[in-house]
């Protein structure tokens, strides 16, 4: 086989043949591929698409190119859930403790956030002494204890992903449905999920702009899911606006402490219990989603899900007393947005409060830029909600005088108020499985 002739089958758009998949990863793993054929194939399959057939077999092609996990060892059907990425998206951290008091074992492998939204283990590094590298058998050994362990993914998880996500970025491939599918759905099946709850997000804030394209992408996914053995169902949720009030990344922690100590937020609670329960469902742990609701509900009440969170932290060496002391790292500038009019807040732009956090030092510009755990944004109102004249809208935490600077200049204007109250799209949109 040669690569110059598959590049031109899928330009012309012809399907390609298990083989032929098979040979283009391997290849490209070897490096017996360059990188220039390679991006240029990726533009054919950016423009032709791949059909379901194509992207699950290059799903697995690409889940079989490094180390994979076998979580046979936790017993029962293992879940694994992942999230297409927001503002302020804080679910896995409330919904690990919650899943795991209801009896489901969470093994999550995480990742570090760039650009405008935010990752689950920079979250976790903000807790004095957290560790987010385990070695395998500590993680398993975690899991089997207490039945949730969250640890940064292992460098030799999907290498084949590693390197052609880094070729997407910087070739203008990164927005093709069959590469995002195949990339996201490589490592939950290399991390050796039975089961998979997808949290697929559309609106500002989101990858995916447009709930068409968000179902699209999921619909890819489940099918994906389907034709490799391996449950999977897709919750489409809003993300126009960030979820809960905090973003950043001790600021989320403090939000989840709150969220598990029965103090809110109920956008962020109510995501959670949609995603939690089809996890339980998935785990076989429950019948149906009312009853997973109910028992993610009762593990919130009786106090279960936070005992969880903190020994969580305590068996990954995190100073667990420094959550509940809130003592966590906080930036040594802070400011508030007053509100200039009354009224009723009109909407909240989830980008535009991304990247206003990531000015203020909470997020990456680039994959190695160093962030500021302490820094965010308070949203102290939310959309619907009323607001006088001269009261705080926002609550900024920067990490220097310019910064803040710069996050002000960001945030006047960023929130509109009106007089009437807003019309609000449904924050959980469907679910397709
Ligand atoms: N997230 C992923 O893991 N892969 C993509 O291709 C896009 C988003």
């Amino acid at each position: 086989m040669r690569m110059v002739d598959l590049i031109e089958k899928k330009r012309d758009g012809e399907p390609l043949s298990k083989q032929e998949i098979h040979f283009i990863i391997e290849g490209y793993v070897q490096g017996d591929i360059p990188d220039y054929q390679m991006s240029s194939w990726a533009m054919a399959v950016y423009f032709q698409g791949m059909s379901i057939e194509e992207t699950a077999e290059l799903t697995s092609t690409m889940a079989k190119s490094g180390e994979q996990l076998d979580l046979s060892t936790l017993g029962g059907r293992f879940v694994d859930k992942h999230s297409t990425g927001g503002v302020g998206d804080k679910t896995t951290l409330l919904l690990g403790p919650m899943v795991a008091a209801c009896g489901v074992p969470v093994a999550k492998m995480s990742g570090r956030g760039l650009g405008h939204t935010g990752g689950t283990i920079d979250k976790l590094s903000s807790i004095p002494g957290f560790r987010v590298e385990l070695s395998q058998e500590e993680f398993l050994e975690q899991v089997k204890k207490i039945g949730i362990a969250v640890i940064a993914q292992t460098g030799n998880l999907v290498p084949a992903d590693k390197k052609l996500y880094a070729l997407r970025d910087v070739t203008g491939t990164v927005s093709s449905i069959p590469l995002i599918a195949s990339s996201v759905m490589s490592k939950k099946i290399a991390a050796g999920a039975q089961g998979i709850v997808l949290d697929v997000k559309y609106g500002s804030g989101a990858f995916m702009k447009t709930i068409e394209d968000a179902r699209r992408l999921a619909t890819t996914m489940v099918d994906i899911g389907k034709a490799l053995g391996r449950q999977t169902i897709a919750v489409l949720s809003n993300m126009n606006e960030p979820l809960g009030r905090a973003v950043g990344n001790s600021l989320e922690i403090l939000e989840v402490a709150d969220a598990l100590q029965g103090k809110g937020p109920d956008d962020l609670i109510k995501v959670c219990l949609e995603l939690g329960a089809w996890m339980l469902v998935a785990g076989d742990s429950v019948p149906d989603v009312d009853t997973g609701k109910k028992c993610l509900l009762q593990s919130l009440e009786s106090g279960a899900a936070w005992d969880k969170f903190l020994n969580f932290i305590a068996a990954q060496g995190g100073d667990d007393q420094a959550v509940v002391d809130r003592r966590l790292q906080v930036a040594p500038w802070s400011l508030p947005i007053l509100a200039a009019d009354s009224g009723y807040v009109q909407s909240i732009d989830a980008h535009k409060i991304g990247i206003l956090a990531m000015t203020l030092g909470a997020g990456r510009v680039t994959k190695d830029s160093p962030i500021d755990l302490g820094t965010g944004v308070l949203l102290v109102k939310k959309t619907g909600e009323w607001i006088e004249a001269g009261e705080p809208l926002l609550q900024l935490y920067g990490r220097d005088k310019e910064s803040l600077a710069e996050g002000l200049l960001l945030a006047q204007d960023l929130i509109p108020i009106g007089s009437e109250t807003p019309e609000q799209l449904p924050l959980i949109e469907e679910v397709i499985q």
